[in-house]
Order: C-alpha cells, then structure tokens, then sequence
C-alpha cells in the first residue's frame, strides 16, 4: 500500500499551475494573480471630505469648542461636484462625504457640530460652528490609500470580492492569472441509471457524477458534464479522447479497484500513462492517476476516483482537489485543519491504514472544535457522510479514547 503522503506527492508533481492568461478583471474572480498588480492610479484621487460638514480654515474655528464661531456659507458641494470657488478665511463651504475640499480650506467641521444660522437680509448665509478641529481634520488626503507604482496585491494572491473591489478602483482593466480549469466528469458503470426509470435488478442510481460536478465546482473549475459512460471499451475511449480534447483535467468514477471487471483499467492503460494505487486509508483505498497526451502534446491529468460514494468524495478531497488547486495557482492546497477534541472515542483495529472517519463538529464554550463521528461510516453510506462538517485522521492502530486530541480536515467553510 502507498502512504497518503507518497501518493499526494506523486499526483502533485505532475500537476503543475497552468500557464498563466491575460483576463478581464471582471472575469478574475476567484482566480489566483500570477502577476503582481502596480497600480497606474492613487486612490483617493483628490482630497476629499470623510463627513457631510463644513469646510473651513482650522485656525478660523480655533476657539469654536469654547464660543461658537459664526462664519458666512459662501457654497455648497457635492459628492461628484467640483468646487467652483476656493475659501477664504472667515467663510466655511457645506461639504458632502466624498467631495473635493475646496483650495484654501483644511479641515472640516462635522455637520453635527454646527447650527444653520439663516440668510441676512443681504442675502448671506452664516453657520454657527461649535467644534475646533486640527487641520487635517475629517479630509481624506489624495493617495493615502494607494499611490501610482504601488505594489497592491503580489502573485498568489486569490481575487476575492474586496480585490476585485480594489481592481476597479484603480481601473486595472485586465489582471495575469492562472485560468480557470476545466474539468470533465464522468461516471463509468453498467449498473448506473441516472434518467430517473425504475430501477430493475442489478441496477442503482447514479449518484458520483452528481457529487462530483458540485465538489469540481466549489473548487472553482469550470465544468463539464460527460455523463454516464457503460461499461464499453470504444465508447469509454472516444469519450476519454475527446475530454481531453476540450478539458484541462479528467475526474472519472468506478472501476479502479482491485476486483474490477476490466473496462477503466483496459481502457486507461492502453490511451494514458497511469499508475494504479493502493493507498494506506480507508475509504478510498483504490486511486488511479495518469495523464493522457493531447494531439499537441499537452498531458491532461486523469483522476480515477473509486465507485463507492463515500470512497468517491474522500479520494477527491484528498486527491484531485488539491492537484486542481495547484493546477490553478493556488498556494494552500488543503482545506482547513485543526486539532479537535474527540467527544466519543474513535474504535479502530490494526490495519496499516489511515483512516479518515467523518464527524459533525461544533466549537464549544472551551473554544475547541469537539467532534463526534456521523452516525454510518461505511464506503457506500454516502447519507450519513453528507452531512459531515470534517474528515477525523485516525492514525492506524487501535483508536482513539474520547477526550482524546484529534486532528481534523474540514470538509466545507465553517458554517
Ligand atoms: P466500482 O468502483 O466501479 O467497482 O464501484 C464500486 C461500487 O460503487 C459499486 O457498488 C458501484 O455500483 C458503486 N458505484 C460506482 N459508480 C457509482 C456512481 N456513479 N454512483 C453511485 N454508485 C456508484
Ligand atoms: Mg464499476
């Protein structure tokens, strides 16, 4: 049997990031910068108000906190106007969040700290002001977020939605990024009926395929779908060939283990360069990988996933996600990991396997993670797995005793 590790390793020396793009910054998100981005604008563009005020001349309200200064309003801007006046000292400028200030002013006073004092017979208008304000007060200053040639985000960087937020606001109008995989998915098997017919002796519904364009999905690839493919060796071929054709990797279902009837293996070992495993966990001890060579030469990573449900998702989790996130640039190719406390003890024999039991789990009031395993735990009892919140890693050996530390890997964000 090969070490998880061993074949983790295998799998992602021959999955390399692809070969970064250009792409349109509306396009990028969730995708990983292969490129650092240099911004050719400064954010703020010009020194703006933080608050809806007064602009003013700090020194004209140095004594306002103690007696209130009366100034003459001599305008008004708006966010999106342009001042059409500088200001003078003696006068203040009503001033909305994220307008220019005016030249000559150097502070603003909050609305809240002044009282609208009416119009003169003359037609000026005053405002009683009731704060002093240093200058600089409530003005954001031109380039204090970011400045021309700054280095905003490095490579490796995954464009999340407040980067993308980022991008528009210095006008980066296309970013270098590792594409986007596309991932074709198939199920193999006779047995399978997935067109919603009633089921005859011998025959289940598909349910990997399912699975596995969401989990593709979530892992931020492109998918397509190839359908249930029978247990036929031209057919297989042509649909292998032409995945490779059109797809960047190939997840296929069933026929990898060791009893199989022959059609995956025969098929696989004459058109791919494939290894087939044994690997030291359970489930998901069978595992195929290989690559099959496009015309131009391009080799397109094969997953052969195990047919047992269960066995399906964990030799996903633990096998093809991490190469397709490595294929896609990203640096951290696991989920999330963290020692747990066992709530119940984890029973196991000697087997030379690791096993990946599945848990819920919650944070308790100790502010540990506390698991305790979902109520099925066989290879093909995919209802109880589905809900599980993480994978508990039970090293080989007789188990674990409740209370026990526990290390585990989630299997989603936590909820
Ligand atoms: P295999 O790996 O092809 O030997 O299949 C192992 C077990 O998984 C068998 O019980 C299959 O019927 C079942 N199985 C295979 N593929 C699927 C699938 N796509 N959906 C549900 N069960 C499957
Ligand atoms: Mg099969």
């Amino acid at each position: 049997m090969t070490p998880l590790e061993d074949a983790q390793e295998f799998v992602l020396g021959q999955c390399p990031p692809q070969q970064p793009i250009e792409v349109d910054r509306r396009m990028a998100g969730g995708l990983v910068l292969a490129e650092p981005v240099v911004s050719a604008e400064i954010v703020p563009p010009f020194d703006n108000t933080a608050v809806d005020g007064y602009a003013v001349l700090a020194a004209d309200v140095a004594t306002a906190a103690q007696s209130p200064v009366d100034l003459i309003v001599a305008g008004e801007i708006a966010a999106g106007a342009a001042p059409d006046r500088p200001l003078a000292s003696g006068e203040a400028i009503r001033i909305m969040t994220g307008a220019p200030l005016p030249a000559g002013s150097d502070a603003v006073v909050m609305v809240e700290d002044s009282e609208r004092l009416g119009v003169d017979g003359d037609g000026t208008e005053r405002v009683r002001l009731s704060a002093s304000v240093p200058v600089g007060a409530a003005v954001r200053r031109a380039g204090d977020d970011v400045k021309v040639g700054d280095e905003m985000f490095p490579a490796g960087t995954r464009v999340t939605p407040a980067v993308e937020a980022v991008l528009a606001s210095v006008n980066a109008q296309t970013v270098v990024a590792y594409p986007r995989l596309r991932v074709a998915v198939l199920s193999t098997g006779d047995e399978l009926i997935d067109d919603g017919s009633p089921l005859e002796l011998g025959q289940i519904r598909e349910s990997n395929k399912t699975m596995l364009i969401g989990m593709v999905a979530e892992a931020g690839c492109e998918v397509v779908d190839l359908g249930v493919v029978r247990d036929d060796e031209t057919e297989l071929e042509n649909v292998l060939r032409s995945a490779a054709l059109e797809c960047d990797a190939i997840v296929s279902s069933g026929g990898v283990s060791m009893g199989d009837y022959d059609v995956v293996k025969a098929v696989l070992g004459r058109i791919a360069d494939m290894t087939w495993m044994q690997m030291a966990i359970k489930p998901a001890k069978p595992f195929a990988f290989g690559t099959l060579e496009r015309a131009d030469g391009t080799p397109v990573p094969i997953f052969g996933l195990p047919g047992n449900p269960v066995s399906s998702l964990v030799s996903f989790e633990l096998m093809a996600r991490p190469a397709m996130r490595r294929m896609m640039g990203h640096s951290r190719l696991t989920r999330t990991s963290l020692v747990a406390v066992a709530d119940e003890g984890f029973q196991r024999g000697v087997d030379g396997k690791v096993h990946f039991a599945r848990v819920n789990g919650e944070f308790g009031d100790d502010g540990r993670y506390h698991v305790r395993p979902v109520s099925a735990q066989g290879s093909h009892q995919l209802s109880a797995t589905a809900s599980a919140d993480a994978m508990a890693v039970i090293p080989d050996g007789e188990g674990l005793p409740a209370g026990a530390d526990v290390a585990v890997l989630l299997l989603a964000d936590l909820a």
